[in-house]
Parts: structure tokens; C-alpha cells; sequence
């Protein structure tokens, strides 16, 4: 091929319409197929190929939206569709309540129970004909033998033999269970959030169960997802919110393919009922995050683990061209899927690949969490639209940001706007034993932390750290290790005192241990009388000996300072990459990265009295570590 008309084909759009490069996500190819869409997932996607061809099952493991349900999806498409199969179920005329099962190929069934229907009409019509002709008989005969009662209640008595002592043709009729487009893909059910019934088939109840006026039972069966995933995928996402029984039956359909159906309320007239083995060969895609898996049943663990494969999703990918180029047809997928929105220039791809960093927490790297950022891309999109505009600008996508924010981000700006109006938070003079910290509450939403510290006489045994304000295990443990620095630091015996810590607002609870260097040095200041800037606000995990470790959500950290009013913001210089803070706060602060917490005392702590202390800490030190050494 030329290469003028290669050019030309790389250039055109799913309507094979050239385009001429412009720069937006315009000149952008889709891929068809669901499993060429998944970005940034590449082991995931080779294990669903895989498991693809072999039919196991998959556990996903990860983060929700990085693309687990699509995943799921996209192996129901890999599938082979020739295996697929119509169910039906059909009266059993020797027990009522064991209706029978049959398979079919797919497209099958339909017709099956159209010719039952037809044919089931035409004895119907056929018997009211026979009907009508014996009744106009009867009544013709006493009429001409003027026996009128007998006449009438002889015809009374033929209608309601025929009527009701024969089978209706209609009850006869099959049901059609699970049903299939001879042309669609495998089937994929998703079940996440099913109650038993709706996972493992039903029979429903019925409340006139004879005289001719019942539904019969094999009308009543309806399937469950199990079945209707039979030779397609079944998933279900948050597996350890299923029940331990419903778990357990979902194992034995798993062992056995085939599940009967029951009524599953115990006193419905549908309890009764019990259908045939119903067939439920499906591949199982299970997924959820952490600890799904301590939730889940043990025996079904271990069958996914033996006949399958457990896959971790990734939460962000390395910022490379390659990468970038594949964020931007993720871009190009979520505007075609709208298919309302107008497309992205090159400001907006830009502005959207920013965001991604910044929500990535984590330098060098893009965010995978893509249903969040496919919410962006609408919210952006549907702004333009408003507008009328051709294109979605950088404009669009700034604004988009401030509407489609998290919950807990909103709630943040929320606790920010009052602690102010009831000036609880203090960003300026000086104080002893109070220090701005630095929280993220979610995942994208930071807050400033106050944490205050006091001296009393000690309680117990003297020389302990009690802190207060819903601290969960690491950060409780973080609260340990400070204690080391303090001996360290300070010199001074703390066995006569206990040094109380407050964390102020936690009400969701504190975790982690990004505070450390917060406590460290309020418990330092209260002990030495030292006061504290408060136009500083830190963040910070501590070793024991006294280095500043990295510590996560740092943009979102510095934004709620920021916001906060705070001046200048200590942060760990291993975080330095990571902070990708909006254009808008840039002016507003000075980020003072630091290595150890002396570095950070001397920002943090009031010169006069400061100097002499740091003075003291390094020949304490010092001696502290020589006298145990031993040198
Ligand atoms: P999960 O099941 O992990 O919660 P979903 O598969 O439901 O996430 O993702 C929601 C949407 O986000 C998808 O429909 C798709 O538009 C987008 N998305 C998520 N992950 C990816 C990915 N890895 N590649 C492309 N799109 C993705």
C-alpha cells in the first residue's frame, strides 16, 4: 500500500470518514472488541484471555473502577458463542411439583414455545367448538321434549366436566428459562448484590393451588443468574457480601453444573416444588477489593484458586509516552460510549492526563481508578454541550472538576468553611503544644489536622502517651514510636508525667501513620515550654531515629492547607515529586521539604527559645547514643 493512503487509514474514524489530525481525541481509533478497550491492566487482560480459552474462573482483586466488571464483560465476549443453549422447563404429568428440563441450541426455544402455543390453541379451540355443539344439542333436545329445567342443568353439568376435569392446553405450554439471540455473545450476568433467589432461581407462590384456578408449577419456576450464565460468565463483584449458604450453593453449582430450582421463601406453596437439574455451566468472575477475600468462603476460594486464577489490579501505571497514548484512547472510548458528548482538543487531553497524575498520588505515575475519571471526562463533556460548543476545551474540564467531586471531599470543604467560621482553625501567632497536621479523608480529600498535646503528672506507672481521637492500629503504633524520639530528643525524665495527645475533628477516625511528625513535635513543645508557628502546617511519617518518611495523598494534603490560609507547609523531600497541586494554590504556599525531624523543629519552633533547645538535642543525642554504644 502507498504510503500516502496508509496514512489515510490510520487517520479515519469507525465510519472509515478521514480526519485530518487535529490534535483532538477526534483522529482517535476505538478498538471493537471489549478486551482491547481495557487500558493499563495488561496481566489482568492476559489471564482473562486466557482463562478465556480454558474456561476457569477469576478472581479480581483491586481498587473499584480499574475496570474488574469490564474485564468480565469483555470474557463473555471472548467466549465461544456456538456452545450457547435455551433452557425450558415443562410440566411433569407424573409429578406436578418435578417439572422437567430440557436443552435446546440457542434461538431454539422460542420457536418450540410458539409452536406448543399455536398448537395448544387449536385444541382449546377445537374442545369449545365440541363444547358449544353438545350444550346446543342438549338445550335443542329439551326443548323439543319441553324437559326445560333438566335441559339446563344437564348443560350446566357438560360445560363444567369440559371446562375443568380435562387438562387446559395452555398449561401444558413449556416455559422458556433462559433464552438467546442466536447472534449475541456469550451471556454475561452480572449477579453482585443478588438475594438467593435472584442467584439461584425461585419458584414463585401460588395463592390458589388447586381448582382450577392455579398456575401451574412449572410456570412458576424462574431462573436464577447461575443458569442464566450457563455456558457464559457470571459475575459478582463484593463477593463477601453474599451469604455463607447462598455462597455454598453457589459452590455446589460450580462442582456439580447443574443447579435445581426450589422456591426459596420456606412457607410459599413454591417450596414445594423442586425442578429437575437445571444446567449452570458458567465461568465465575469474582471480584472485590482486599477483604472480599477474608469474607468469602473458604471451600469457594479454593476452588477458584485450583480451577482458576486470582489477578490484583493495578491502581496506576507509569506516566510514559506509551501510557500517556493509551490514556488518551480511554479518553476517545468514554466520548464514543456517551456518544452525546463533543470531542477533546489538545487542552483538555492535556488538562484531563494532569488529573490523572495528581489522583495517581504517587510520582511518575497516571491513576487507574477510570470509572472516577471517566465521570470527569462526562461532566466535562456535558459542560461543553451546554455551551454548544464544538469541542470540550481545557475550560470545561477545570470546571468539571469542581462539580464531580468525591463526597468526602465536599464534606472536607464543608468542615473547612465552619472550623473557620467558629475560628477553630488557628493560622497564625504561636502556641505551645498545638501543631497543624494534615489528613486525607478517601481518597482524594485533605484536611488540616490539629493536634494538641499536654503534660500531667502521671497516672500509672508515669511516662506514657495516651492519645485520644478514634486512632486506628498504625496510627496508635506511629504514637509508640514517638515516644522514642521524645527520650531521645527531649532529655528530660518523663517517668513522673504522662504527655496526653488530641487529635481535634476525627470523626471518621485517624489511620496511618502520616502524623507521627505532627505528634513528635506538639509532645516536644508541650514538653519544653517550646511555642509552636501556626502558619505552619506539617505532614510526615517518623522513623524511631528520627527520619522523615514518605507519606500518601500529599497534593490534597497541601490544597487543604492552603485553603486552610496556612503560609508554609513541611512535607516529607521523599514526597517532593509527588505534589502536582492546582495552578490556583501555587502562590498560595511555600512546601518545605525535610529529611529529619531536627529540620523540622527548627522550621516549626519559635527562634528565641528554639536555638537553645536544638543546641541542647545535639550534644544530647550524641551522648545519648555514645553512652549506650559504649564508646
Ligand atoms: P470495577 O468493576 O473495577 O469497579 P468497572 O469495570 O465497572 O470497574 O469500570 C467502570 C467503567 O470505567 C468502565 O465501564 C470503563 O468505562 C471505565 N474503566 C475502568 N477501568 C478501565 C480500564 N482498565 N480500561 C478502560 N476503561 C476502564
Amino acid at each position: 500500500m502507498p504510503a500516502q493512503e496508509e496514512a489515510g487509514q490510520q487517520n479515519k474514524t469507525e465510519d472509515s470518514t478521514p480526519v485530518v489530525d487535529d490534535g483532538t481525541s477526534r483522529i482517535i481509533q476505538v478498538p471493537e472488541s471489549l478486551i482491547d478497550q481495557v487500558i493499563g491492566q495488561d496481566h489482568a487482560v492476559e489471564v482473562i484471555r486466557k482463562a478465556a480459552i480454558q474456561r476457569r474462573h477469576v478472581m479480581m482483586i483491586g481498587t473499584p473502577g480499574t475496570g474488574k466488571s469490564m474485564l468480565a464483560k469483555a470474557m463473555a465476549e471472548l467466549l465461544p458463542k456456538e456452545e450457547m443453549q435455551d433452557i425450558l422447563v415443562y410440566p411433569n404429568s407424573e409429578d406436578s411439583n418435578e417439572p422437567i428440563i430440557r436443552t435446546v441450541k440457542s434461538g431454539r426455544g422460542k420457536e418450540i414455545v410458539t409452536a406448543h402455543k399455536t398448537e395448544a390453541r387449536k385444541k382449546a379451540q377445537l374442545r369449545n367448538t365440541l363444547i358449544m355443539i353438545l350444550m346446543l344439542g342438549i338445550i335443542g333436545y329439551s326443548f323439543i321434549t319441553y324437559q326445560w329445567l333438566m335441559g339446563i342443568i344437564a348443560a350446566a353439568f357438560v360445560f363444567m366436566a369440559l371446562r375443568y376435569a380435562t387438562p387446559r392446553e395452555e398449561q401444558m405450554v413449556p416455559k422458556l428459562l433462559v433464552s438467546h439471540d442466536k447472534t449475541t455473545t456469550a451471556p454475561f450476568v452480572d449477579a453482585t448484590g443478588s438475594h438467593a433467589g435472584a442467584l439461584l432461581g425461585d419458584v414463585r407462590h401460588d395463592p390458589f393451588q388447586s381448582g382450577g384456578l392455579e398456575t401451574p408449577a412449572h410456570d412458576r419456576v424462574e431462573a436464577g443468574a447461575i443458569h442464566r450464565a450457563h455456558k457464559g460468565v457470571l459475575f459478582i463483584d463484593e463477593i463477601n457480601t453474599l451469604g455463607l449458604a447462598a455462597q455454598q450453593s453457589l459452590l455446589t453449582a460450580m462442582q456439580e453444573g447443574e443447579f435445581s430450582i426450589t422456591g426459596q421463601s420456606e412457607r410459599s406453596s413454591g417450596a414445594m416444588v423442586r425442578t429437575e437439574p437445571v444446567p449452570c455451566d458458567f465461568v465465575m468472575v469474582a471480584a472485590g477489593n482486599l477483604d472480599a477475600i477474608e469474607g468469602m468462603h473458604p471451600a469457594l476460594r479454593s476452588r477458584i484458586r485450583g480451577n482458576g486464577y486470582e489477578v490484583y489490579m493495578e491502581d496506576t501505571m507509569p506516566d510514559n509516552p506509551e501510557n500517556q497514548e493509551k490514556f488518551i484512547r480511554f479518553i476517545a472510548q468514554e466520548i464514543k460510549n456517551d456518544g452525546m458528548i463533543p470531542h477533546f482538543d489538545r487542552s483538555a487531553i492535556e488538562e484531563v492526563l494532569h488529573e490523572a497524575r495528581r489522583r495517581s498520588n504517587r510520582k511518575g505515575h497516571l491513576t487507574l481508578r477510570l470509572r472516577d475519571m471517566g465521570g470527569l471526562i462526562r461532566v466535562a463533556g456535558d459542560l461543553a454541550r451546554q455551551e454548544s460548543s464544538e469541542l470540550t476545551t481545557r475550560v470545561h474540564v477545570i470546571e468539571a472538576k469542581k462539580t464531580a467531586r468525591s463526597i468526602e471531599d465536599q464534606i472536607s470543604a464543608q468542615v473547612i468553611k465552619r472550623t473557620r467560621e467558629y475560628d477553630l482553625a488557628v493560622v497564625e501567632g504561636t502556641q505551645i503544644g498545638r501543631v497543624n497536621g494534615l489528613a486525607v479523608m478517601g481518597s482524594d480529600a485533605g484536611s488540616v489536622l490539629p493536634i494538641m498535646a499536654a503534660i500531667t503528672p502521671a497516672q500509672g506507672d508515669g511516662g506514657e502517651i495516651i492519645a485520644t481521637g478514634l486512632l486506628k492500629e498504625i496510627a496508635q503504633e506511629s504514637i509508640k514510636n514517638v515516644g522514642a524520639i521524645l527520650k531521645r530528643f527531649t532529655g528530660k525524665d518523663i517517668r513522673n508525667i504522662d504527655i496526653h495527645i488530641q487529635f481535634i475533628g476525627t470523626y471518621q477516625g485517624v489511620e496511618g501513620d502520616s502524623a507521627s511528625v505532627t505528634v513528635a513535635t506538639a509532645a516536644i513543645s508541650a514538653l519544653e515550654q517550646i511555642p509552636v508557628r501556626q502558619d505552619i502546617a506539617m505532614t510526615g511519617s517518623l522513623s524511631v531515629r528520627g527520619d522523615v518518611l514518605p507519606i500518601g495523598g500529599v497534593t490534597y494534603k497541601i490544597e487543604a492547607a492552603a485553603k486552610a490560609g496556612i503560609k508554609k507547609i513541611i512535607i516529607p523531600k521523599a514526597n517532593l515529586e509527588d505534589v502536582l497541586i492546582e495552578e490556583e494554590y501555587k502562590s498560595m504556599v511555600e512546601i518545605i521539604p525535610v529529611t529529619s525531624i531536627e529540620e523540622v523543629l527548627d522550621i516549626a519552633l519559635v527562634p528565641e527559645d528554639r536555638d537553645t533547645f536544638l543546641h541542647r538535642i545535639k550534644s544530647i543525642t550524641h551522648a545519648t547514643t555514645k553512652s549506650i554504644l559504649g564508646s
